[in-house]
């Protein structure tokens, strides 16, 4: 007889298993539990899952790489029983999750499917069991590695973010032209820690005293530029990088393009950013560049290995260098 397929199923909470409440949906323990039972009828339980709730549950909104730590923690620990991992999570927050996932564990070799849904599972026209049922059937067939399961289509982690705040098809995926996985021998977790990192968006005259205020006190910037890497010619902003890198914090660049990325140098408007040691981001979603700024504060020290660290593929979060179909 074939052994049947194990999955182990961590919920974490989001829409999917929430209810309406007077203010507003909330997560609820036992929906995802009973669509789980419903869909494993439907095919005729011919899988193992294995269900553990991470409570409590959550709002991804809510969500910290304390909760990244966990769910690594649960992955590694669970990995030898199980021949997938499927979690369910909040939408808002699934790309940074995915992100840091992929980063996180070292020698992953199964399967590990993320999937959400913008419409609970109980309310009319969910899409919650289109992308349960999905990410049942991907368990069986995806790649080692970190995948988002979405409105059909299985994107890759480190590479996802959402694009749409209330359609089904919500999330979208760059290529790149590795897996999303951390190469290693053996699975291994890698922690994060409790660093203090500044997301800081520049727009035309605004104010920064803001970006001032995130280089003086954070531990780690990660600055959303314009297009391929320029910012406002500023002396707020310039004095504000020169002390980041007098203190020797690591300020990364993200482009707020959906694609492409930023390439520092090409204009004369992003010049400052290298004059004071900016971190090309590349084509890193500011997921990815965030979950992977605050791994590399928790891993390396000084400025030099904490650029190395950033701008070294790691798991798949950089685009191919060609397109690949
Ligand atoms: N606010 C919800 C969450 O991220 C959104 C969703 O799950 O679709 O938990």
């Amino acid at each position: 007889m074939i052994p049947r397929h194990r999955i182990l199923l961590l919920h974490t909470g989001g829409t999917i298993g929430m209810v309406p409440t007077a203010r507003g949906l909330k997560p609820e323990l036992g929906v995802v539990e009973h669509a789980v039972d419903r869909l494993m009828a439907e095919r005729g339980n011919d899988l193992d899952i294995e269900i553990v709730r991470l409570e409590p549950l959550i709002d991804s909104a809510n969500a910290t790489p304390a909760d990244w730590n966990r769910l690594a923690a649960e992955i590694v620990a669970r990995a030898d029983s199980c021949d997938a991992i499927l979690i369910t999570h909040g939408t808002d927050t699934l790309a940074f999750t995915s992100s840091a996932l992929t980063m996180a564990l070292e020698g992953l070799h199964k399967p590990v499917i993320l999937t959400g849904s913008m419409i609970p599972l109980g309310g009319d026209n969910s899409d919650g069991w289109a992308n349960l049922r999905d990410a049942l059937a991907a368990t069986q067939t995806a790649e080692p590695g970190v995948w988002i399961q979405f409105a059909g289509k299985l994107l890759r982690g480190p590479r996802a973010r959402k694009i749409h705040s209330s359609a089904p098809d919500a999330f979208s995926a760059m290529l790149s032209d590795r897996p999303p996985r951390r190469e290693g021998e053996v699975l291994r977790q890698h922690r994060f820690g409790s660093a203090r990192i500044a997301v800081v968006p520049v727009a035309p005259g605004c104010d920064m005293r803001v970006v001032g205020f995130a280089m003086d006190h954070s531990d780690g910037v990660v600055l959303r530029c314009y297009g391929s890497g320029t910012v406002p010619d500023d002396l707020l902003l310039e004095q504000g990088l020169a002390r980041a890198a007098d203190r020797g914090i690591p300020v990364v660049a993200v482009s707020e393009t959906l694609a492409g990325g930023t390439s520092l140098g090409h204009y004369a408007a992003g010049a400052v950013l290298l004059d004071h040691g900016v971190i090309d981001g590349r084509d890193m979603t500011l997921e990815a560049a965030y979950a992977k700024l605050a791994l590399a504060l928790a891993s390396v020290t000084g400025r030099a290995a904490l650029t190395n660290f950033v701008e070294t593929p790691l798991c798949g979060e950089f685009g191919a260098p060609f397109p690949v179909p």
